[in-house]
């Protein structure tokens, strides 16, 4: 038998005999090829020298898994000067030398790592009669060649965490075809700077914002434009947003209970209604203090657990082992109003705004000249660039847009005011 329609062979290859264990097949197959070739002169050869056996796992055929237990020999190179003497005759189309699974088993594990990964990919391949393991899996994938680079017009660059703390690595990202293109051994500006140097076609790098790929992009790109990217900016603006509102969480909250006066149960004390010791309201993040430390003591009494608590209002532990330690609440011993920077120049900024200038840098230079602050540079005092004073405001913007209803309250602040006008 030459080969089967069940298990195709390569030419040169014949099935000798077929037998069955449980669900495997032991396929035995005898190479019948004359001559072969020595694979360093490649001259043919003829002579043959022994004969020795290999075992290779092949593709299942009909839920049976297939082993082949192929025939080969070994043969004389006779060309004077070469110096393999004794040679094996190959299969490279078939069986690759020294490989334990056939080009066909390879591929299909291959295909089938890199739809799915390591652990998901085992247990496919074992539905599939394709036994392997994650490792394996990885390891075929991995060893996969990469594709050229080719030409980058617009590259993305960012680090990676080999391990998160300790190590880290750069990816290399190619944004017109979307696809990781080189990975490098650090996040240090050297190696990017060199990687960048050799690709003058680059006309965009976009990094993130910190200044050692600023750097790499500078000197190993010059011609090229830079920007944030995607992540960073979205990342810059929630924490802008979330800086500009948690000053005012105590005001919105307060705003729909305005709308709908709602009396407090008697006996139950309100943060609202709080003070300090010395007669004062609760400032913002003291009304949002004691409203944790309410359900701190809620959560408490229902039998959580004090790291279960601690995970579910965002406080540490020892706070909650200390709240529930003193027994009662402890007011903080500070009462302050929080004011934003931005507070002493809101006549300005809104008159210019209105005047028709809304470009922030510009508004900050002239800010800077007309009416210097007391401790300069930073008129928003956001960040060094004035880039997030601009992200503060006009986010701040965008989210009161969404929200326009339960800001009306708190428009005596200038910072929300003035982000609901921009
Ligand atoms: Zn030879």
């Amino acid at each position: 038998m030459s080969s089967s329609p069940f298990l195709p062979l390569p030419p040169g290859l014949e099935i000798v005999s077929v037998e069955t264990v449980d669900d495997l097949l032991k396929v035995q197959v005898a190479s019948t090829k004359e001559r072969a070739f020595c694979p360093l002169c490649h001259c043919p050869s003829e002579r043959r020298h022994s004969h020795y056996t290999r075992v290779v796992a092949d593709r299942p055929c009909a839920d049976f898994r297939v082993q082949l237990i192929l025939h080969v020999r070994k043969f004389f190179c006779e060309t004077v000067d070469c110096s393999r003497k004794i040679f094996t005759e190959r299969l490279p189309a078939f069986v690759e030398p020294w490989a334990r699974v056939t080009v066909r088993l390879r591929q299909a594990l291959e295909a089938v790592g890199i739809a799915t990964c390591g652990e998901v990919g085992t247990r496919l391949a074992q539905r599939l009669a394709l036994p392997t393991s994650p490792t394996t899996l990885l390891r075929r994938i991995m060893a996969l060649p990469t594709d050229a680079v080719g030409s980058v017009k617009q590259l993305g660059i960012d680090d990676f965490a080999l391990r998160r703390g300790r190590n880290y690595g750069t990816v290399l990202v190619d944004l017109v075809r979307h696809r990781v293109i080189d990975l490098l051994p650090d996040r240090k500006a050297e190696p990017a700077k060199v990687w960048m140097q050799a690709h003058p076609e680059i006309d965009l790098v976009s990094r993130d914002r910190g200044g050692d790929y600023a750097s790499a992009a500078s000197q190993g790109a010059p011609q090229a434009a830079q920007s944030a990217d995607r992540f960073h900016l979205v990342k810059n603006l929630t924490e802008a947003v979330q800086k500009a509102l948690v000053h005012c969480r105590a005001e919105l909250q307060r705003e729909p209970k305005r709308a709908e006066p709602v009396d407090p149960p008697a006996g139950e004390e309100s943060a609202l209604s709080s003070v300090t010791s010395d007669g004062q309201a609760y400032s913002a993040h003291q009304a949002e203090r004691y409203e944790r430390y309410q359900q701190v003591m809620a959560l408490h009494e229902q039998g959580m657990k004090t790291k279960e608590i601690a995970k579910r209002v965002g406080l540490g532990v020892r706070t909650i082992q200390r709240w529930l330690t003193q027994g009662e609440y402890v007011e903080t011993n500070y009462h302050h109003q929080h004011r934003s920077r931005f507070d002493a120049y809101e006549a300005y900024v809104m008159r210019r705004w209105d005047e028709g200038c809304h470009n922030m840098q510009l508004m900050r230079d002239k800010l800077r000249k007309v009416n210097p602050p007391a401790k300069p540079p930073r008129p928003f005092g956001v960040a060094p660039d004035g880039y997030n004073a601009a992200l503060d405001l006009s986010h701040t913007a965008l989210r009161a847009e969404s929200e326009g209803e339960r800001y009306t309250g708190v428009l005596h602040r200038p910072t929300l005011a003035f982000a609901l006008r921009v």
